[in-house]
């Protein structure tokens, strides 16, 4: 017999509905409820509220909005915000109910600026011990690799800053100003230094400073941050990540990011890998010293034989010998000792120009019009050591293994909208690369990790809301001698 929709009439009540038993039990929310513990929080911001006041919302529910923002990638706070009475899992992800007041969008910018870059990275710092404790993290290779992400701020907004100074003296001024309050208001050590000395300290964006302009792939100019990542082996974990300034070349992010891995996993790396932008004298000397093998092609190596070098005899054509301290060229003669480079800490040997220019090889030799010279660091036995190691049958096994590891973790990023800065000035798109790699850590949890192991965070958890009928009878007359209605149980429609 064919059933008949009854005429639909605004319940005052609903005493069937328990929010908990709508969320499916595989719910992707359900799992990382039950996993990750957000009540961290309450003690990692404890000292930037005050003690009177306005009562805030709480900072799990707070963090726990970020988290959806970025996890579903929703276009704005607002949009959230707007969302979010109607996702029946959300309001559970976040301990709502159906009748509780949604929070103004306002709140997440304002606690973002009162809590700091270090709350998040604290959050993913968190996340990352999590993975090392259930085994998730080997911790012996580490693999790194950047990726440039859009500035929030329009092309457009790129002045030349030397042309304000020169005709709007007054108008810069005030931009100055601007500029130094926000970052006195941000008050966070994050914060890097403006970059200077370059061609882009030329430019500046009046939307976002600190996003810098640069040229991709022959391409127009954009305004661009720079993501520096370390990811472990195992299970591609993000161990270690930074945001700089598109500018930043990113081989000076090797050393930190290396520190970084050791101090959020406790686990000392035995090698790291990287591609040739990386293979600079610096990091294989910090690598050296740091007691560990790294495997990344030479920069000078991979890129010789182009430019003012083609065509002209390479360096292993020369033979050093140890006893004289020179070089032997490959027409006999012999380069010696010359000077001393404070800032580069190297050698250069030459042979006396008279020899070189009375050469028959003088023009397969070089393109110096004084002749032939050679560079040796003052530490090129480490650095032979650590070059001959990165040319290993291991190290080019590893090189290629990175190529794909890195770029799978920075397109699993691209579902979280990791390739626009969501927020402006580079703490906030600090923060935003925080929530990203912890996400992505969360899933790869979830994943592997079948019985929780945050029993705390789950032990933290209220009581699941369940209220059948009999629990709205004891509720109801629970309304009549407490005078509250619980928030769990019904639902009064505004109005
Ligand atoms: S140019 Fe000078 S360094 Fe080069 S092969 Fe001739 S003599 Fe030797």
């Amino acid at each position: 017999m064919m059933g008949h929709q009854p005429q639909s009439q605004e319940k005052l009540f609903y005493t069937r509905f328990n929010l908990s038993q709508r969320i499916p039990k595989n719910h992707i929310l359900r799992k990382i409820s039950n996993m990750v513990d957000f009540d961290f929080v309450y003690k990692e911001v404890k000292d930037k509220y005050g003690y009177n006041g306005n009562i805030s919302v709480p900072p799990p529910v707070i963090l726990k909005l970020m988290f959806l923002l970025i996890f579903y990638n929703v276009r704005s706070e607002r949009d959230l915000m707007s969302t979010l009475p109607f996702r029946l899992d959300w309001l559970w992800f976040l301990d709502y109910d159906l009748d509780d007041e949604i929070p103004n969008h306002s709140v997440l910018s304002k606690a973002r600026t009162r809590w700091g870059v270090s709350t998040f990275q604290c959050f993913f710092e968190r996340i990352v011990m999590q993975c090392v404790q259930a085994g998730l993290v080997d911790g012996s290779n580490l693999f790194m690799d950047s990726s440039n992400i859009q500035a929030d701020a329009s092309n457009n907004s790129v002045v030349n800053t030397h042309d304000i100074k020169r005709y709007l003296k007054k108008s810069y001024q005030l931009f100055e100003d601007r500029l130094e309050k926000e970052n006195n208001q941000s008050d966070d050590d994050h914060i890097d230094p403006p970059k200077t000395g370059s061609a882009n300290s030329k430019y500046l964006s009046t939307t976002d400073p600190d996003a810098s302009v640069q040229r991709q792939g022959g391409g127009r100019s954009k305004l661009k941050y720079k993501v520096h990542r370390g990811v472990d082996g195992k299970h591609e974990i993000i161990t270690a990540t930074s945001v700089s300034t598109g500018s930043v070349n990113e081989a000076h992010l090797l050393k930190p990011l290396l520190l970084e891995h050791e101090k959020t996993t406790g686990l000392k790396a035995q090698s790291c890998v990287a591609d040739s932008k990386y293979g600079i004298i610096a990091n294989y000397l910090a690598c050296h010293d740091l007691g560990l093998k790294g495997h990344f092609a030479s920069f000078e190596k991979a890129h010789r034989g182009s430019g003012r070098q083609k065509d002209i005899f390479p360096k292993e054509n020369f033979v050093y010998n140890p006893g004289t301290d020179s070089f032997t060229c490959p027409e006999g003669e012999e380069l010696k000792r010359r000077r001393f480079s404070k800032q580069r800490r190297y050698w250069e040997y030459t042979a006396l120009p008279t020899v070189c220019r009375n050469c028959r090889s003088f023009s397969r030799c070089t393109r110096s019009k004084t002749g032939r010279s050679l560079k040796r660091h003052e530490r090129q036995e480490d650095l032979d050591h650590m070059l001959l190691e990165s040319e290993s049958k291991e190290s080019l096994k590893d090189i290629r293994t990175r190529q794909y590891l890195m770029e799978r973790s920075f397109a699993r990023s691209t579902r979280y909208g990791f390739k626009r800065a969501r927020w402006r000035r580079l703490w906030r798109v600090k923060i935003q690369e925080y929530l990203t790699a912890a996400i992505q850590n969360v899933m790869v949890f979830v994943q592997h990790v079948k019985e929780p192991e945050a029993t705390k965070a789950v032990a933290n958890r209220k009581p699941e809301k369940s209220n059948g009928t009999g629990q709205f009878i004891l509720q109801f007359l629970a309304l009549f001698t407490t005078k509250s209605i619980s928030k769990n149980l019904l639902h009064v429609p505004a109005g």
